[in-house]
């Protein structure tokens, strides 16, 4: 690619589930990018030991803390299930803290070097707009995103349908988004190049 760096440009990367966002924040990551994860970071702060395990302790009673100091996913997620007052409880706790994690990772970018914020829920938080440069949405049809969680995961096609409905739609990320990458009917490589075509792109501009 020319070694040519972007000056530190701040890219916020997202799309559904199974639409292709890790695979697309792995390219921008062998490009040279600081990718930061906020699905990661999520979960680090609820893995045994994790930053957040004392507070939801706290707030909704040890029994949330399975026994090897986890919190009991299982159970939070049948808690907060249609309880929009305990989901809120909990997103009380843990947004704060995903937001000075990431700000911690993205501080460990070098001099210039671009960052991407790969975040899966960027369209349903409605914050990201004025925290980055640029948003990039991965795209495809639904019944794609379906196949492919369904292959990689083995989930069944009805789990990654619910899920899908409680995501923003196609529609509503595509009209936030600087530009889209229509992973569609693309092998793995021309997904990179598609990468690359944006990278060169966004380093000219
Ligand atoms: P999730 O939100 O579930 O984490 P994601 O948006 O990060 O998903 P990926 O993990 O990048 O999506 O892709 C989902 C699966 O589909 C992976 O197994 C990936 O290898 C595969 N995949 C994505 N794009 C393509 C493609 N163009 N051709 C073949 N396989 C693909």
């Amino acid at each position: 690619m020319g070694g040519r760096q972007l000056p530190g440009l701040r890219i916020g990367l997202t799309g559904g589930i199974g639409s292709g966002k890790s695979t697309v924040a792995r390219r921008f990551a062998a490009l040279g990018a600081l990718v930061v994860d906020s699905d990661a970071l999520a979960q680090a702060l609820t893995a045994p030991g994790g930053a957040a395990i004392p507070a939801i302790a706290a707030a909704f009673g040890v029994e949330m803390i399975a026994a090897d100091g986890a919190m009991d996913r299982a159970r939070m997620r049948a808690l907060v299930f249609g309880q929009p007052a305990q989901r809120q409880r909990l997103e009380a706790i843990l947004h704060p803290m995903i937001g000075e994690a990431t700000r911690a990772q993205a501080s460990r970018a070098g001099a210039g070097q671009p960052i991407v914020f790969d975040v899966p829920l960027l369209t349903e938080s409605g914050t990201w707009r004025g925290r980055v440069d640029r948003i990039l949405v991965v795209d495809c049809r639904e019944a794609t995103q379906v196949a492919r969680v369904v292959q990689r995961s083995g989930w069944t096609a009805d789990a990654v349908e619910r899920t899908l409905a409680q995501q923003a739609s196609r529609a509503q990320r595509r009209a936030i988004a600087d530009a889209v990458i229509y992973n569609e009917a693309l092998t793995l490589e021309q997904l990179e190049g598609e990468v690359d075509a944006l990278w060169a792109s966004w380093a000219t501009k």
